[in-house]
């Protein structure tokens, strides 16, 4: 189900139990929107302990504060929350999924940046909005995503984002432009003074994980989780 996990104690007061969860789900589960996705979600539920708060994600940089369940699935690319015991998830299938804390302050959040919330900068978004709930020392970890040598896009796509963010500018394995997002995301969230660890994982190449570049409209969607517990 988890193709990684880690618990951080909540400082500074690691005895009090409070912890930072932080997760991305593997290709056992499909967290696409369809029929069977209230069946997938209570699996998760059942794993974790949490109920998570969905997005109806489009590609853009818009940034949403939750603060508990039912307030529908608002469409953004990005939430955060200060909340104890809410999930928050974010869906990809070749994306970059982003998951950010500050485990001291208590704030957690996540987000989706394609090649488009690259463009968009939906990361630092990201990081001002937790910064306004009082997070300081923040962690990325960026996901499992579809890597420099596989993301291969037309030349004039390839100069038009290298334009806006330059370390995305790269090329295939085979020598054809392509777009490394992990790179472009990793000097966004350095420029905002986020430390990042990166989760190995190329979506095309391992699959273990999701890819809609490699089966089209087919694919599955995988999830990046963070809570507060
Ligand atoms: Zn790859």
């Amino acid at each position: 189900m988890f193709a990684f996990r880690e618990t951080f104690a909540l400082d500074p007061d690691p005895a009090s139990g409070s912890r930072v969860e932080v997760a991305f789900t593997d290709a056992s589960l499909d967290l696409r929107e369809g029929d069977r996705l209230d069946g997938v979600l209570a699996a998760l539920t059942d794993a974790t302990g949490v109920d998570f708060a969905r997005l109806h994600q489009i590609h853009g940089a818009d940034v949403v504060e939750v603060d508990g369940p039912g307030h529908g699935i608002p469409t953004a690319d990005a939430q955060v929350t200060a909340a104890r015991g809410l999930g928050l998830m974010v869906r990809v299938a070749d994306c970059v999924p982003v998951v950010l804390a500050d485990a001291a302050a208590g704030v957690v959040g996540v987000a989706h940046a394609g090649r488009r919330g690259a463009e968009l900068d939906v990361v630092t978004r990201t990081v001002e909005r937790m910064r306004a709930l009082g997070a300081v020392d923040m962690t990325a970890w960026v996901g499992p995503h579809i890597c420099g040598r596989c993301y291969e896009v037309p030349a004039t796509m390839r100069e038009e984002v290298a334009a806006v963010v330059p370390t995305t500018y790269a090329d295939t394995g085979w020598g054809t432009p392509a777009l490394d997002l992990g790179a472009g995301v990793f000097t966004q969230l350095a420029a905002a003074g986020v430390a990042t660890t990166t989760v190995p994982g190329c979506t095309l190449e391992d699959e273990r994980f999701h890819s809609h570049r490699r089966d089209g409209a087919a694919a599955g969607r995988f999830a990046g989780l963070v809570w507060l517990s």
